[in-house]
């Protein structure tokens, strides 16, 4: 009884973010959906890089969280359109569905958006299971949380499309061992592209923007 409730749930989101990524080919948007724990700098990660993309792309963002709008109220200096999905009335979820992002595109002007950020709930669990009707899905762990994680929680490293090595400006002083980290994503998906950046010292943005800069021009070419 309550797996087939569970395959109605999950077949009810497939088809809405069916719908989610038909509006998004339509209106020449290329989406990302930004996955982690609390903690590991989405947010941090955001700032930056809308900063060094917005003269060049038109950036929106979704911010998902449980409560409060302090995310978003961090990213209103840049100017850019930003919706907040406060998963409260929706009882609290903590991960972001489809019909909330549905929900979310209805506030925005799709026609004025190229690329469009998603900053899922700090979870390393079930923004997994998910999908939004995302693009891509990029996965971001921070070098604090130790190398055992990619073990411990596969299936986000499993459906990422790219995952994002955060605090590596931190390396020097702690004793982590981002090589294990390197290796041990590898056991769990060997496709996985990896990019190491700080959201503090700007290192490696380069290369993420590249990736997302290359992802809108392959939206709309
Ligand atoms: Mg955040
Ligand atoms: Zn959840």
């Amino acid at each position: 009884m309550e797996v087939k409730v569970v395959k109605n749930i999950l077949a009810q989101n497939e088809s809405i973010a069916e719908e989610n990524q038909r509006i998004f080919k339509e209106n020449g948007i290329f989406a990302v959906n930004l996955m982690s724990s609390p903690g590991s700098g989405k947010t941090s990660i955001l700032e930056r890089t809308v900063g060094l993309i917005k003269d060049e792309l038109k950036v929106g963002v979704v911010e998902g969280d449980i409560c409060t709008t302090a995310d978003a109220d961090r990213l209103k200096k840049f100017e850019i359109q930003i919706v907040q999905i406060n998963t409260e009335p929706f009882g609290g979820d903590c991960h972001l569905e489809a019909h909330m992002l549905q929900k979310a595109l209805d506030c925005l002007d799709l026609s004025s958006i190229e690329l469009l950020l998603i900053e899922n709930l700090g979870n390393l669990v079930c923004p997994a299971e998910f999908k939004l009707g995302e693009d891509q899905r990029v996965a971001i762990l921070s070098i604090t949380e130790g190398e055992d994680k990619p073990l411990k929680y596969p299936l986000i490293f499993r459906v990422a499309d790219l995952l994002l090595i955060n605090k590596i400006d931190l390396e020097k002083h702690l004793e982590v061992d981002v090589q294990q980290i390197v290796e041990n994503v590898a056991k769990i998906n060997p496709e996985l592209p990896v990019i190491k950046l700080s959201a503090k010292s700007g290192e490696g943005f380069d290369q993420w923007k590249e990736w997302l800069v290359r992802g809108v021009k392959e939206r709309t070419s």
